[in-house]
């Protein structure tokens, strides 16, 4: 009697489930979740064995090859989570499930052939005789090595011959874990103290020669290995400075095995900085009844529930997640605690590990293939009690989770912007369905989604009002910037930015100087009176074309227009595109303040490894007076010197064609407010615009999270957006603009004709029209949005047809540009 079994098959060209039978060699070893080797086709690829089944839907069904490690690498759960998503993202089960597994599994696990009868003599063919002599030569052998002596020749099928012959014995293998995980680069000093001395002055030209001192000079002081960040913030030096003093053997570079905290020499000015234990800490009525709820939930595992923490920063959302881990271990299980970004909560990560010392597995973009699955493997068996990371230390194999946080859960960074795409956090509140897990959604700033959801009680709504500390939030002055326009004041700051900015730098105290950069230079509107130019069919703002002459084009229908020469309600010549980057200011603050210190934090600074960091210390260490950034300013860190943040441009993004665009700004407007003041020394913050009276500046103005809700709420629903309707968003890229778009009719066309139908006629469809970012990466985008009350069934059913191949099908899209 057979076994058969469904394998979900991932290699790049062919994507699907499979059956396959078990032989005999294997029979009582697979199990479902079990990673094996199929044959497919005339390759070998590996899959994972979904579930067991009675009858094979075809006939001539193949058998499993291999099994690649004893246990399985998907648990049950994570199947139903795999199967769902894809089901309800509309992605292959087979793209889901490459989330789960870490690339390592594929690389390191292997298996080990040993040759049973040693005189055996092969006569059946060519390869499996030359396997036996080299089985024979070499003695037993693991598949990577077979692989290197027989390039490009498929071998495994006859190797498992022999093995049913019982010839060979195959064993599966995984090497050890590593046990620890490397994070920081760290240096110390090569050579005696003297002889650093005596190099000292020959350690490069005028440029350098300062820095690579101070380097040096701080490193000799150092008895420890010390993170390279402490290096670059003490000194002013770089990476390439330490390479060229490593290059002298001077010192040594390595990575260390130990999670440091770009603060921790900071700490001595920041009494934020000093985690009290668990013991240290009476909760606040508000925390401790938030806190009675989860764990109520934690101690009913047979139900599932899901909660909205909702706080502002500073307010113990961080206290109640490390209770609630705690709870959960105590009953034997396991917690998730998903962050946006690793490198920009360091304090949230510091906070876990030392809570729950030698426990906590970190889960980065930045950790090596073997980090990544000694990591996945030390979760697989428990070892780790609490995995913390981004959107994809979701997919840990936890054997028994209690426990998933989504902390800042209105961040964009939880959804996977690229195929297969998904949300994490609505795949966290699936998982916690299928593992029986409480969930806890942590925000500030909910998206109005969220909020929503747990208003309509398919989530528990918890809210703590209030700092801890009892500060007050900072007061935010608003400035209309056309009267600084009327004022003569053509720069970039007000009167007020410029006045508040010098005090704040006489002072001693540090400044933060935040631009919003989404869609910098792309609409127009007149400096003089606001006048944003719009749509006459759709009111959406009209948009500068890159690629055309001055073109302005709605992205919601189509219409074209000519960028006129004058502004149409008052007739001024001011009239422009809007934008502004952050190397502008930079150099602008530099003009107008000579001694003062700029550091620059954007995608552009960040893109070396540690720069999080070392910005980060660099301004934490006050070796810098003014922080210009972006969106990255939003998170992190408590920087208790700084008592004034200038927002440079708040209305920038505020008319983007983009339902969510006025939400997204409002967060981060709202985040950076709140990164002044955190001390006793106060602070301020001043907010310039174009457009005073929009709700989101206002609301921002009065963090008014409930106020700005709430009509954000009311017009949605006129809109008919969600949560009240569906998006499904459809995009085709394609280098020739004319094959772009005609693709885009095509598809637009065949779904009209569905939607013409009773059964779908509650469906609309924008478009087709060009993206608002209308090219990216020498590719012309087109884009089709159905919106309904669920537009999701209707492409099920279509893209079973394949007319939407080569098509990017995002459901439910946190953006439509
Ligand atoms: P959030 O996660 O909402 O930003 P945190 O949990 O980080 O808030 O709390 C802010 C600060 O207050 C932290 O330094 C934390 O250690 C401290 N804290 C939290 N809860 C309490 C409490 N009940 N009593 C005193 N301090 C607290
Ligand atoms: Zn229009
Ligand atoms: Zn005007």
């Amino acid at each position: 009697m057979n076994t058969f079994v469904q394998i979900v098959v991932n290699v790049p060209a062919v994507s699907g489930i499979f059956d396959y039978a078990v032989p005999e060699s294997l029979a009582g070893q697979i199990g479902i979740g079990h990673l094996v080797v199929v044959p497919f086709g005339n390759k070998t690829v590996q899959g994972v064995v979904i579930r067991f089944v009675d009858q094979p839907s075809v006939q001539n069904v193949k058998e499993i090859t291999e099994l690649v490690d004893p246990l399985p690498v998907l648990t049950q759960p994570q199947i139903a989570l795999a199967e769902s998503m894809a089901e309800s993202t509309l992605s292959s089960l087979a793209s889901i499930v490459g989330l789960f597994l870490p690339v390592g599994i594929s690389q390191e696990a292997d298996v080990h052939y040993q040759l049973l009868i040693p005189d055996y003599q092969d006569k059946t063919s060519p390869v499996a005789t030359r396997l036996i002599n080299l089985l024979k030569e070499r003695g037993a052998l693991r598949g990577r090595q077979i692989d290197s002596h027989f390039r490009k020749v498929e071998w495994r099928n006859s190797m498992s011959a022999l093995v049913r012959k019982g010839i060979v014995s195959a064993k599966s293998v995984l090497p050890p874990p590593r046990v620890r995980s490397k994070y920081v680069r760290v240096a110390l000093l090569a050579v005696p103290p003297q002889e650093a001395e005596a190099e000292m002055p020959n350690l490069g030209t005028r440029q350098t020669l300062a820095r690579r001192q101070a380097a040096l000079r701080f490193l000799i002081q150092q008895p420890e290995p010390v993170n390279v960040s402490w290096v670059y913030a003490e000194s002013g030096s770089n990476l390439a400075d330490l390479q060229e003093l490593e290059e002298r053997g001077l010192i040594r570079l390595f990575e260390s095995e130990i999670f440091r905290d770009p603060l921790e020499r900071a700490g001595k000015h920041s009494p934020a900085d000093w985690y009290p234990t668990k013991q240290e800490l009476d909760l606040t009525p508000e925390q401790s009844s938030a806190l009675q709820e989860i764990v109520h939930a934690i101690s009913s595992p047979d139900q599932s529930h899901s909660y909205l923490l909702q706080g502002v920063t500073g307010s113990g959302k961080t206290e109640i997640y490390l209770r609630a881990a705690e709870e959960v271990i105590k009953r034997g299980r396991q917690a998730i605690i998903l962050v946006p970004e690793i490198a920009l909560t360091p304090q949230t990560v510091r906070r876990f590990l030392s809570r729950f010392p030698g426990q906590v597995g970190i889960v980065h973009s930045k950790l090596s293939e073997g980090e990544r699955y000694d990591t996945w493997r030390r979760a697989r068996t428990g070892a780790l009690k609490v995995i913390i990371g981004a959107r994809s230390a979701l997919f840990s194999p936890l054997p028994n989770i209690g426990l998933i946080v989504a902390d800042e859960c209105h961040d964009s960074s939880y959804y996977q912007a690229d195929p297969p795409f998904y949300h994490a956090v609505i795949a966290a509140r699936m998982y916690a369905r299928f593992t029986g897990a409480v969930c806890v959604l942590g925000s500030a700033t909910p998206t109005v989604v969220q909020r929503y959801q747990a208003e309509t009680q398919q989530m528990q709504h918890l809210q703590l009002p209030r700092r801890i500390t009892g500060s007050d939030l900072p007061f935010v002055q608003i400035i209309d910037m056309r009267d600084e326009l009327k004022a003569g004041q053509r720069g970039i700051f007000s009167r007020l930015l410029f006045r508040e900015l010098e005090a704040t730098l006489t002072r001693g105290e540090q400044a933060i100087l935040f631009l919003n950069r989404r869609g910098t230079a792309t609409y127009i509107f007149c400096r003089d009176c606001g006048y944003v130019l719009r749509c006459p069919n759709c009111n959406t703002p009209l948009t500068l074309h890159i690629d055309e002459n001055e073109r302005l084009l709605c992205h919601q229908c189509g219409y074209q227009r000519q960028k006129p020469k004058e502004c149409p309600s008052c007739k001024s010549k001011q009239i422009r595109e809007y934008g502004l980057g952050s190397e502008r200011v930079e150099a602008e603050v530099n003009g107008l303040f000579p001694n003062t210190r700029t550091l620059r934090w954007d995608w552009e600074t960040t893109r070396k490894k540690d720069a999080h960091e070392m910005i980060l210390t660099h301004f934490a260490n006050h070796q810098a007076d003014v922080l210009i950034g972006t969106q990255m300013l939003a998170k992190g860190l408590d920087l208790p010197l700084v008592t004034l943040v200038g927002i440079v441009l708040a209305d920038v993004g505020l008319y983007l064609p983009d339902p969510f665009a006025g939400e997204r700004i409002f967060q981060v407007l709202t985040q950076v407010a709140g990164r002044a003041g955190r001390s006793e020394r106060g602070g301020k913050v001043i907010l310039q615009t174009f457009d005073p009276a929009s709700q989101v500046i206002q609301s921002t103005a009065r963090h008014d999270v409930n106020g700005f809700y709430e009509t954000e709420l009311e017009q949605r629903r006129r809109l008919g957006y969600p949560p009240f309707s569906r998006l499904v968003r459809l995009e085709y890229r394609h280098r020739d603009p004319l094959s772009a778009e005609k693709e885009a009719h095509r598809v637009a066309a065949k779904l009209r004709e569905y939607l013409t139908t009773p059964q779908w006629k509650l469906v609309t469809m924008i478009g087709p029209v060009p993206s608002f970012f209308a090219k990216i990466g020498g590719f012309y985008r087109w884009q089709i949005v159905l919106r309904g009350p669920d537009p999701v069934p209707l492409l099920r059913e279509r893209l079973v047809e394949n007319w939407l191949k080569d098509w990017r099908v995002e459901v439910d899209p946190i953006s439509l540009l």
